[in-house]
């Protein structure tokens, strides 16, 4: 993070001719269980991770807010007075710029929209330079991270009155409207709220969230993220075909959302419902519960009783949701004889990273094994590495 930091800085000096007002961080997160629960009104309990993205911030006086990353070259610049428009003509769809400017646009919209209704006319323009650890694309969020990181640093620097969780929806509304990418909330909620050894605990209905304590330092446990680089060309209609699934299932059902569903239901649900559509729900409303027996359990007995949950969690989108695929079932498989104490695929499927809970010292054994299962079986070998439950966005300096 030191070295971050100063590259950070010597980008923006490098940028600007001059030293950076504040130095801002958002991190990154890892799901630890509730997968495909967000659309459904239901439970996720993400933590945000010891990964993050780096914002240095200077003013200007020009009313221009001009950003620039460490990962290209492109400098991109907007009067704060012309977001808007820019947005509207989808000057910023599917641009890494997007997801930086889009959070200073989406901090003027109004609150019904899921801005932040502030008035942005007098605010000076400013100089963003953004760096980071979180690898990109590999389902850790760095989207987020980087929304995250420009929220935290307007709101010192504009010096407005945003709340998190406020800001966890204007980061949404930036990452859906102007870049234009149709993701929930739970990934900002976690950068934003997230805590030191402790995850958040996120009701996408109400969006209340609640930290809870993880544990995992104290009972000497670690999370091992196996990348297994495989990305599907069907991830997008799977996706899709999953989200309409569940919106039929409820309809049949007689409920506005699976959320609505519990495990009592599922006799019901079996008699009224096909087989696919009956597993796609069970999975659903399983998996909600799994969430809060997670919750349950951790506040109870501590995180060496979570594993069985976390396995629990795989076999159901395996078999149920049908949305792994087999790198993730053999990195499992392979944690969980070798040592870890619960895994599961995380993240929405049909390839990406696995989890793993890892005793300390079996942390060797299970990577060992891992990668020697995955050259066994002939797949692209994955990207091992472990993650600590952090503290979510910050001023660094
Ligand atoms: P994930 O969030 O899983 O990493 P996404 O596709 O949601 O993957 O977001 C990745 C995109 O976010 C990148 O393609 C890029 O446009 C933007 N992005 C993330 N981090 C940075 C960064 N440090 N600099 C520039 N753009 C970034
Ligand atoms: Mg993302």
């Amino acid at each position: 993070m030191t070295d971050l930091r100063d590259d950070t800085r010597d980008l923006f000096r490098a940028l600007t001719g001059a030293e950076p007002v504040g130095l801002w961080s958002a991190p990154g997160r890892v799901n630890l269980i509730g997968e495909h629960t967000d659309y459904n009104d239901g439970f996720v309990l993400p933590f945000a991770i010891d990964r993050r993205t780096l914002v240095a911030a200077g003013a200007r006086d020009d009313g221009v807010i001009r950003v620039a990353s460490a990962l290209g070259d492109e400098v991109v610049e907007a009067p704060v007075a012309e977001l808007g428009a820019l947005v509207a003509e989808g000057g910023l769809q599917h641009h890494w710029a997007g997801y930086a400017l889009g959070v200073a646009w989406a901090l003027g919209e109004p609150v019904e929209r899921g801005g932040a209704g502030l008035d942005l006319v007098a605010v000076p323009g400013l100089d963003l330079v953004i760096d980071s650890n979180v690898p990109i694309g590999a389902g850790l969020s760095s989207s987020a991270a980087l929304e995250c990181a420009v929220a935290v640093a307007l709101t010192d620097l504009w010096r407005l009155d945003v709340d998190r969780p406020r800001l966890a929806r204007v980061g949404r509304l930036a990452e859906n409207e102007a870049v234009g990418a149709p993701t929930g909330i739970m990934d900002q909620s976690a950068s934003l709220l997230g805590r030191r050894d402790a995850a958040v605990f996120l009701d996408c209905r109400s969006l209340d969230a609640e930290v809870v304590d993880l544990g995992f330092a104290a009972a000497g446990l670690t999370v091992l993220v196996i990348d297994t680089h495989v990305k599907h060309s069907h991830a997008t209609g799977g996706y899709r075909e999953r989200r309409a699934s569940c919106e039929a299932g409820a309809a049949a059902m007689g409920v506005p959302s699976l959320r609505d569903l519990e495990v009592d239901d599922l006799p019901r649900a079996r008699e009224l419902l096909d087989d696919v559509t009956f597993r796609r729900v069970r999975h659903v409303v399983t998996e909600n519960r799994r969430v809060l027996d997670t919750v349950r359990t951790l506040r109870l007995e501590g995180a060496a009783a979570i594993g069985p949950l976390l396995d629990a969690s795989h076999v159901s989108m395996r078999d149920d949701f049908e949305i792994s695929v087999p790198e993730l079932d053999l990195a499992v498989e392979t944690a969980q004889s070798n040592g870890a104490i619960g895994a599961r695929m995380t993240g929405g499927g049909f390839g990406g990273a696995a989890i793993a809970l890892v005793p300390e010292g079996e942390l060797s054994r299970v990577k060992v094994a891992v990668d020697g299962a995955f050259a066994e079986h002939g797949f692209t070998a994955p990207t091992l590495f472990t993650v600590t439950p952090s503290e979510g966005a910050t001023r660094e300096t």
